[in-house]
């Protein structure tokens, strides 16, 4: 059983299920990889303060995977590693300490352990990480069809090659590596809530009761 995790700075990082009586496909959605893109967390408790009923999918969410980030207001976790470098994939490099720094070794970090856990015992279906401040939707692994569904919806582009090398990212390991589609949101900068929210329903209510 998965239970809630603590981190580095004794923060909780939380897994919250929503089960559907059908349960036609499992869906894994996770807010704030980087501590500095918090709009993940407030959308993910806007969607699931509506308490939706009667979901064709299962839908697992973790709203603040980088809860020390998010206290520290930094993109990396408590120990300066950047989440999305630290899975333990075929490319994973040690890299320079900034703030893409992949840990002293793949798969190092409390938080990207948890992920793991998490994909190993529930075995999505398809996964969703919500980012910051691109604009894009951006995919691996088999998920092109639903990249096109999501960037639809939103009004972002699809842009499948994010323009730099990504080592020991999380859509390497999920997407490439297991197979699963995987979705890369990168939402836009400096718009009101309440504006990001009604550009992102529609994403979560198709991932919930459509897809
Ligand atoms: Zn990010």
């Amino acid at each position: 059983m998965n239970k809630d995790r603590l981190t580095l700075l004794n923060n909780k990082i939380e897994l919250i299920e929503l089960s559907s009586e059908v349960q036609k496909k499992t869906i894994l959605v996770i807010g704030v990889f980087h501590g500095d893109e918090p709009d993940g967390q407030m959308l993910i408790e806007k969607f699931l303060k509506n308490k939706p009923k009667n979901l064709k999918n299962r839908m697992l969410f973790i709203p603040c995977l980088n809860p020390d980030g998010k206290r520290l207001n930094t993109r990396t976790n408590a120990n300066g590693v950047d989440l999305n470098r630290n899975y333990p994939t075929l490319n994973w490099v040690l890299s320079e300490r900034n703030e893409y720094f992949g840990g002293d070794s793949s798969g190092s970090e409390i938080e990207t352990r948890f992920v793991i856990d998490v994909i190993n015992e529930h075995s999505p279906d398809a996964i969703l990480s919500i980012h910051a401040p691109y604009k894009v939707v951006n995919y691996d692994g088999p998920a092109k069809e639903l990249a096109l569904k999501i960037s639809e919806l939103t009004g972002y582009p699809l842009q499948q090659d994010i323009g730099y090398p990504t080592p020991g990212s999380f859509g390497t390991y999920c997407g490439i590596e297991k197979n699963i589609p995987t979705i890369t949101l990168e939402l836009p900068e400096n718009v009101e809530p309440e504006y990001l929210w009604v550009c992102i329903k529609p994403v979560f209510e198709y991932l919930a009761f459509s897809y």
